[in-house]
């Protein structure tokens, strides 16, 4: 199964609105992506739920 969802994000070092690419045949997953505009790196975690996101968080990976 795939399912790849765009979603919206904000970057904890530069606040900028980011596109985060989530697998949401996953029910829960935890990774570090570097941010596209700043760089730097960011501990992305989220839960998901019938398909769709149920929880996100973006958090400072340093
Ligand atoms: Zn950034």
């Amino acid at each position: 199964m795939n399912l790849l969802h765009g979603q919206d994000a904000t970057c904890p070092h530069c606040w900028e609105t980011i596109n985060l690419t989530l697998d949401l045949s996953v029910p829960e997953q935890s990774y570090v992506e570097d941010c596209p505009v700043c760089c730097k790196p960011m501990v992305v975690t989220y839960t998901t739920a019938d398909g769709e996101v149920a929880e996100l968080s973006v958090e400072s990976g340093e």
